[in-house]
C-alpha cells in the first residue's frame, strides 16, 4: 500500500498517510496526528530526486561539465 506525504497547515507537522489507490482517488482527508486538524496539504518529497536523476543526461555521477573538482570524487 503506497504512502502519501502530507503537511499540516495548522501546526506544520509533516506526516505520512497510508491509503490504497482506490481510497486516494476517492479523496482522503487525513487528520494530523499532532493536532487532529484536517487542513493538510499533499507534499511531494520524492519528485526532486527523480527529476535530478533525469537532468544528469546519462553522465556518470550526474555532474555538470562545469562542476569543479571534488564533485565526482
Ligand atoms: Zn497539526
Amino acid at each position: 500500500m503506497p504512502t502519501y506525504d502530507y503537511l499540516c497547515q495548522d501546526c506544520s507537522k509533516p506526516f505520512e498517510v497510508r491509503a490504497s489507490i482506490t481510497e486516494y482517488s476517492k479523496g482522503i482527508m487525513p487528520k494530523c496526528p499532532r493536532c487532529g486538524s484536517e487542513r493538510s496539504i499533499r507534499t511531494f518529497t520524492s519528485i526532486n530526486v527523480m527529476t535530478a536523476r533525469r537532468a544528469g543526461g546519462g553522465r556518470p555521477g550526474g555532474c555538470a561539465p562545469t562542476a569543479g573538482p571534488g564533485c565526482c570524487g
